[in-house]
């Protein structure tokens, strides 16, 4: 059994499809070990995605990150990690496969709908990072 992060992002929050996406996880073998709603301040979001600083589109990210609610979640299930990426699609959702969560309610490279750990080890810190132990059941 593996355990991923996955963030739903502001843009989908707004758009009104926490629960659409949520069932994408449950329906392909996913369950939800934690789910909370947080609005992320420029610190905690600037924090997250420290490995993205030197990139060009970094304050645009932590800008988008805390323009509204996020919804964070611990997804459990077997290969979750390989298995959230695939049910993402691509980072660019223009370039996203068909039926992919980024391809059904993203609208842009920035704007894509939802973040997910890309490894075993990106996974626990991002997990530990937001959840206490207490909080992942
Ligand atoms: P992911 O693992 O598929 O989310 O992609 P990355 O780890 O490469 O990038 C992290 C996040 O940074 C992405 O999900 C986007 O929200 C954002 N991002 C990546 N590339 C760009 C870009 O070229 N422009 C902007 N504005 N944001 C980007």
């Amino acid at each position: 059994m593996e355990q991923t992060l996955s963030i739903i992002k502001p843009d989908a929050v707004k758009k009104g499809v926490i629960g659409k996406i949520v069932d994408r996880f449950e329906s392909n073998g996913l369950r939800i070990a934690a789910m909370k709603k947080v609005q992320l301040d420029a610190s905690k979001a600037g924090d997250f995605y420290a490995v993205h600083k030197d990139r060009p589109f970094y304050g645009e990210l932590v800008e988008f990150m805390t323009s509204g609610p996020v919804v964070i979640l611990v997804l459990e299930g077997e290969d979750a990690m390989a298995k959230n990426r695939d049910l993402m699609g691509a980072t660019n959702p223009k370039e996203a496969a068909k039926g992919t969560i980024r391809a059904d309610f993203a609208d842009s490279i920035d704007a894509n709908a939802v973040h997910g750990s890309d490894s075993l080890e990106n996974a626990a810190n991002e997990i530990k990072f937001f959840f206490s132990k207490e909080e992942v059941i």
